[in-house]
């Protein structure tokens, strides 16, 4: 299928469900060959990949990298040179969540954590960035989230990667500043995904109701942080912002906290 992004690569870490699948949708839509990566039933991964490739007409590849591990993370960009061509786009996207107070916060979440929603980004970042360089034109964008922008309690350690991702985003989008490489980060509201679910759980939980239950309640809380425009954010309008950041009218988007989240951090 014809599109912007024709003869254009992608590597979209954590996109075999949620904000990641979301990107690899749009970019696909726009002509990009992609590399699909992230954790799940090898079947599904399969059909997934398939379906992508048929639906829209290009390249798709799946390389199951654990972001924990930066040899993996080096292996995978290779994997991309190898199966793709080269590597013009790279979203850091894979990520994880886990709730609970600082004191009792597990050690191993932390660590897991800090490897998975910063480290990672680092190693695929410094892997891609030579060739971007090269060829004077690149897209890296971060997923982080309003946690980059703005702290909730009992998530401290989605908090403090978030923020050090927004930190490496606006450093590395200056080292590119003369360059036809940017860098950015998304910062989303609460999308419904695997990972938004747990919230969700947690807060019919915390009100001793069911989850179908819950949900009104969860999305009319105004107070003190959540969804002041009453629904969730879609991975729809999460994908669109990087599809304008791969586009020419992006170019001069540096360093940004690209924030959609429904008013969230407006206050
Ligand atoms: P998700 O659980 O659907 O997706 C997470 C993806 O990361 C999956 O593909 C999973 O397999 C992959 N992943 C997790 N650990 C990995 C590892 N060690 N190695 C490789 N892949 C791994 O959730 P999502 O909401 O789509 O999350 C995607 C990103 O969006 C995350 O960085 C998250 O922090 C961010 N985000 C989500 C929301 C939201 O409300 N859903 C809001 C703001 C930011």
């Amino acid at each position: 299928m014809a599109g912007f992004l024709d003869g254009r690569t992608a590597v979209i870490t954590g996109s075999t469900s949620g904000l990641g699948l979301g990107y690899a949708h749009a970019l696909a839509a726009e002509g990009c060959a992609i590399m699909l990566n992230g954790f799940g039933e090898a079947d599904a991964i399969e059909a997934t990949r398939a379906g992508l490739s048929s639906e829209f007409g290009v390249t798709v590849v799946y390389n199951g990298a654990d972001m924990r591990h930066p040899d993996q993370i080096t292996d995978m960009i290779d994997d991309a040179d190898a199966q793709l061509g080269k590597v013009d786009i790279l979203i850091n996207n894979a990520g994880m969540q886990h709730r609970a107070p600082t004191e009792e916060f597990p050690t191993e979440v932390w660590d897991d954590m800090l490897a998975v929603n910063l480290s990672a980004p680092f190693h695929a970042t410094r892997a891609v960035l030579p060739q971007m360089k090269a060829r004077d034109w690149g897209r890296i964008i971060n997923t982080a989230s309003t946690n980059a922008l703005v702290a909730s309690p009992n998530v401290v350690g989605y908090t403090a990667t978030k923020h050090g991702l927004l930190g490496m985003t606006k450093a590395v989008a200056l080292e590119t500043i003369e360059t036809g490489v940017t860098c950015n980060a998304i910062c989303p509201g609460t999308v419904r995904t695997n990972l938004s679910e747990h919230r969700i759980d947690t807060f019919a939980e915390s009100m001793g109701v069911s989850k179908d239950e819950a949900l009104d309640d969860y999305i009319a809380q105004k107070q003190p942080y959540h969804q002041p425009m009453g629904r969730f954010i879609t991975v729809e309008e999460i994908a669109a912002a990087a599809v304008y950041l791969c586009s020419d009218a992006g170019a001069a988007m540096r360093g940004t906290a690209f924030t959609v989240d429904g008013g969230w951090t407006a206050r």
